[in-house]
């Protein structure tokens, strides 16, 4: 499919055609001087050249495609929203990407400007007419999750097809009756959605094929605790991103291709850094697409990162759902017991974020941890602090940075992050 039929997907999609075109362009540069100039990198990562060429067009196209074929789109913005059930009722789930600014005039006049630049930019994107992927979407879910997206979504509704999910904040047995209650309520506004009956056979095909995508992932995080690291973080992160939303089942064949790779080159004492290259883990908010800055950064200074603990990294991938149900009822159960373990930090307490922070810098072998957070981020901002002592007391190396998607502070970030890698040295 050429250039001139995307063109007429987009007008069909109602997209402001010039700065569509226009935001293409920066990210096209964006990923030039980001990706394409990495020095070594893995045959397997044409892959995610591509897949991300085609961000706005092949997939789009895939996504029309299956509407015509009368599949429902579902896009979602947290990892609280269960997969598996938007896939057992044959719908198409897509996680909608906020990481670019853009649009923040006309986002400051739904919420206030001194929101997190995750939400001004889902807001953004839509009421700039930017985002193929959210004119696709059948439903949009939101979450409950933070302050700031709750009441974001009441706003969006007003321009979008929306639903909400209540996700508690604590991990009490009545916080997991609740959460088991929204899953219920989630799986029958999928069969209304899509007029389908999910039901034992379908959710455990589904809960398998998701599964499969965490696995490959796990697969992955494990291969890059290898000294030296096999692959730079900017493009272990860009797998993290596309797994979003490009195809599951292709998308973890790709995957596991790749690991092969890394797992010759590991053999073979290859990485993409010298072995005594300074090695770190990022921990907080996740970083959608184009959010690329900060491993930018980091790489460019010297270090290679080793790990992801955020939603876009190991808090999406590190709990399977428990395979071996064969009712509905016990399905059901295993995704709620799955889901309930995310450690976001919208929870509290919540302790096994700041344990799980520990664990992975060990696990990677990191010489320390940069800690991200959105600006106005209040779960994240909060965490911080506390994450910041637990790695102190743990003689781990720690760097907190809170930034947002705008590239005013890059030489700023490029001084504090140099000093850290230097430190470290
Ligand atoms: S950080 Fe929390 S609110 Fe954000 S995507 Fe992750 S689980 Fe959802
Ligand atoms: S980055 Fe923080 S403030 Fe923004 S949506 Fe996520 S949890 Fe909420």
């Amino acid at each position: 499919m050429g250039e001139a039929s995307y063109r007429e997907m987009w007008e069909k999609l109602d997209l402001d055609l010039s700065a569509h075109d226009a935001l293409l362009e920066v990210l096209g540069k964006f990923y030039g001087d980001i990706y394409m100039s990495q020095q070594g990198r893995l045959q397997g990562m044409e892959y995610l050249d591509f897949v991300l060429s085609e961000v706005h067009g092949l997939r789009i196209k895939e996504l029309q495609d299956a509407k015509a074929e009368g599949r429902k789109i579902v896009g979602t913005f947290c990892v609280f929203v269960p997969e598996e059930l938007t896939l057992a009722a044959e719908a198409v789930h897509v996680g909608l990407c906020s990481g670019a600014d853009a649009g923040t005039e006309q986002a400051e006049k739904l919420v206030p400007r001194n929101t997190c630049a995750l939400i001004k930019s889902f807001i953004g994107f839509k009421l700039a007419k930017l985002c193929p992927y959210t004119e696709s979407c059948d439903l949009i879910v939101g979450e409950t999750t933070c302050d700031g997206k709750k009441k974001a979504y009441e706003a969006f509704a007003e321009h979008a097809p929306m639903y909400v999910m209540e996700v508690p904040q604590q991990k009490r047995d009545a916080d997991r009756a609740l959460f088991k209650a929204e899953v219920l309520r989630y799986k029958d506004e999928m069969e209304k959605l899509t007029g389908k009956t999910i039901t034992a056979e379908t959710l455990k095909k589904s809960i398998k094929t998701v599964n499969d995508r965490r696995r490959v992932l796990q697969r992955l995080s494990k291969l890059r605790s290898a000294n030296p690291a096999p692959i730079s973080g900017r493009d272990a992160l860009l797998i993290n991103q596309v797994g979003f939303y490009d195809d599951p089942i292709r998308f973890t064949g790709a995957i596991n291709a790749l690991c092969d790779q890394i797992e010759q080159r590991i053999a073979a004492g290859e990485g993409v850094a010298p072995a005594n290259t300074p090695r770190l883990l990022l921990a907080g908010c996740p970083m959608a697409v184009p959010n690329w800055k900060l491993p930018y950064v980091v790489e460019s200074a010297g270090a290679v990162i080793v790990g992801e603990e955020s939603c876009i990294g190991e808090r999406n991938t590190r709990d399977l759902v428990d395979e071996s149900g064969e009712t509905l009822d016990d399905m059901i159960d295993a995704i709620v017991d799955r889901y309930m373990r995310i450690d976001c930090a919208c929870f509290t307490p919540n302790e096994e974020r700041t344990d799980n922070v520990v664990s992975m810098a060990k696990a990677q072998h990191a010489d320390g941890v940069i800690q991200y957070s959105l600006m106005f981020c209040q779960p994240y901002e909060h965490e911080s602090i506390k994450v910041g002592k637990t790695l102190e007391s743990e003689e781990i190396p720690a760097l907190s940075i809170s930034t947002d998607y705008s590239m005013e502070d890059v030489e700023q970030l490029k001084t504090r992050v140099e000093a850290f890698v230097e430190m470290l040295k």
